[in-house]
This record gives C-alpha cells, structure tokens and sequence, in this order.
C-alpha cells in the first residue's frame, strides 16, 4: 500500500528515507521496521520523540523485491513530496541514505556529506531550509560500526534546527524592515500660494517616521523571536 509519511504537522524537522519496505508496505507507515526502531533509538538519544517529527521517503511505495527505486519512480513521487514540504514548511530536512541524498545535496557522497548541512534548494518545496545528511539507518544495520557514526551526527541535529531558526528568524525580521514603508512628503509646487506655515512643516516632518511601529514594538515579532 502507498506510505505517505507521518508526524506532526506542526514539525520543524522532516526526515526523508527511501522508501518503504516490507513492514512499511504492510502497515502504510514509514520506518516501522528494524531501521525504524534504530532511527526512534536515536532520536530518543536527542530528547526527541518521532511523533515530534515528520518521516516520510522519496518513493511512496514499495519497490518490487525490496529493490532500488528506479528514477522514473523518484520523478514520479517527487511532486508529492514537494507538496509535502511546502505544507509543512520545515526549517530542517535530514536525508536518511544516498537517494534521498540525491534528491537535496544532487552530486554530495554519503560518505563526506553525512553529519554535515547546507541550505535547501527552495525548488524542492521547502521554502527556507537546512539540509542535514545522514546515513540511513539500515546501513547502520548491517555496518555496526556506523551506530556510532550516526549517533554522533544525529546528536549535531539540535545546533542545526537551531542555527536554520536564527538563519528564518533573520530573513523574516529582514523582510519586515524592507516592507515597511517611508512616506515621502509632497512639496508644495513652485508657483503655489499656499505658504507653509510652522504646523504644517511640523506635520511633514513627522510624516518621515516610519509607518508602522519598529521591530521591537510589533507584537506580531514575538512569533519570530
Ligand atoms: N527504509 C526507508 O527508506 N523507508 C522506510 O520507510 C523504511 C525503511
């Protein structure tokens, strides 16, 4: 059956596997199986709970015989994974394995990427994102020694969210600023015979300030900060 993906709608982090395998095509949910298990491990390392987050994969449905995914199947799931990330809007992707690798670092190896972030191409959906790589956790299955490795990385996943955060924070207070605008005053035209009094210059320099309040006094800003 198909698997779209579950979690919080609400999330800043959204993991991106594979595909689903055979547990996950039984149940209609991602990562329900041995790598699962590994993957709500590590994040439990974190403090995190997977329900925190939302996990979904590039394919949507099993590959025959647990193979590859073939990439006409990546293309033909990519727009549903586009939606996916422009409704949830997530500060941080983490890419589980090398297809998901090639889907938001396209030309990155697993082996150097992983453990490491960079902003995410906004054409994937994902309008203001980090990417951070990681290697899927089946791999860590079946190479024990890659536990540790992705321990480590995964316990680098906090400082990420938190520098995308500053990096949205940023760009948001930026937006504001420039969208606030500074009225410019009319001058009286040259031959007019309408003199300009004191109140009226007064009022023209007050139709300098700013519009609207600053950023410290915009209430709405308590959402960014
Ligand atoms: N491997 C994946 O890449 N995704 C799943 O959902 C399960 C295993």
């Amino acid at each position: 059956m198909a698997v779209p993906g579950e979690g919080s709608p609400d999330t800043e982090v959204v993991f991106v596997g594979e595909g689903p395998g055979y547990n996950e095509d039984q149940q209609g949910r991602p990562f329900v199986g041995a790598a699962g298990t590994l993957l709500t491990e590590l994040l439990k390392q974190i403090g995190w709970k997977r329900e925190e987050v939302f996990i979904t994969n590039v394919v949507k449905c099993r590959p025959p015989g647990n193979r590859d995914p073939e990439p006409f199947e990546i293309e033909t799931c990519a727009p549903y994974l586009k939606r996916q990330l422009e409704v949830l809007d997530p500060s941080v992707i983490v890419t589980l394995g090398r297809y998901s690798l090639g889907t938001f670092m396209p030309g990155a190896r697993i082996s150097s990427a992983h453990g490491t972030s960079q902003p995410t191409d906004p054409a994937t959906g994902a309008e203001s994102a980090e990417t951070f790589a990681m290697y899927h956790p089946a791999a860590a299955l079946r190479q024990y020694s890659l536990r540790e490795t992705m321990l480590e990385d995964m316990c680098s996943l906090p400082g990420v969210l938190t520098r995308s955060r500053e990096r949205r924070t940023a760009t948001a207070t930026a937006t504001v600023a420039s969208s606030m605008a500074v009225p410019v005053p009319i001058e009286p035209e040259a031959d007019s015979e309408v003199a300009l009094d004191s109140e009226v210059a007064l009022d023209s320099e007050a139709m300098l300030e700013p519009a609207r309040p600053g950023p410290s006094d915009d209430p709405q800003l308590g959402f960014f900060g």
